[in-house]
C-alpha cells in the first residue's frame, strides 16, 4: 500500500523522478541524492513500510535477495573494494525518510565513508539471560 506525502512512496512508484538502477514489481533502486560514495545506491520497497519493524518477513526477503543482486552487479560495474549495507530504523537511529530502505554505500580506499560505533564491553551473563529472552521470542 502506498502512504500518502511519503516521498519514497513517490520516488518508487515513479510520480517523483530519480536515477534507476533497476525496477521490478515490487522495489525500485535508485541513486541517492547525496552520495557517501561513487555508487551509494537505494533500495526501496513500491509497498510503504514505515521501517524494519513495520515490514513482513516475505517482504524483507526479497528486499535482501534483491541486495545480493545489486551488490553483486556495483562490484562488477565499480572498482569498489567493499560494501557497506545500511539501514536505518528510527530517529535515533539515522532515519531521515520514513519509508523503510536499504543502503548499498561502496567502499573504496581513502573514502570519507563513516560508518560505526564504539565498541562496548560484553557482560556474559546478561548477555546469556537476553538470549533466552530475545530468542524465546522470535
Ligand atoms: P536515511 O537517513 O537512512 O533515512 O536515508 C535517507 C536517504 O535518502 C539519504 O541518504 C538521502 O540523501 C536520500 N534521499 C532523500 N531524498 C532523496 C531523493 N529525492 N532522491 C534520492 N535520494 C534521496
Ligand atoms: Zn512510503
Amino acid at each position: 500500500m502506498k502512504k500518502d506525502d511519503c516521498l519514497f512512496c513517490k520516488i518508487a512508484n515513479g510520480e517523483i523522478p530519480s536515477i534507476t538502477i533497476y525496477e521490478d514489481e515490487f522495489h525500485r533502486v535508485f541513486f541517492d541524492i547525496n552520495p557517501a560514495s561513487k555508487g551509494h545506491c537505494l533500495i526501496v520497497p513500491k509497498d510503504h513500510y514505515d521501517d524494519i519493524f513495520d515490514i513482513d518477513e516475505a517482504a524483507g526477503g526479497r528486499l535482501f535477495s534483491l541486495a545480493t543482486r545489486v551488490s553483486k552487479a556495483l562490484k562488477k560495474e565499480l572498482d569498489l573494494e567493499g560494501m557497506n549495507i545500511v539501514q536505518n530504523n528510527g530517529t535515533i537511529a539515522g532515519q531521515t525518510v520514513f519509508h523503510f530502505h536499504m543502503h548499498l554505500i561502496p567502499r573504496y580506499q581513502g573514502d570519507t565513508v563513516n560508518v560505526g560505533w564504539k565498541p562496548g564491553e560484553a557482560d556474559m551473563d546478561a548477555l546469556s539471560e537476553l538470549a533466552k529472552k530475545v530468542g524465546d521470542s522470535i
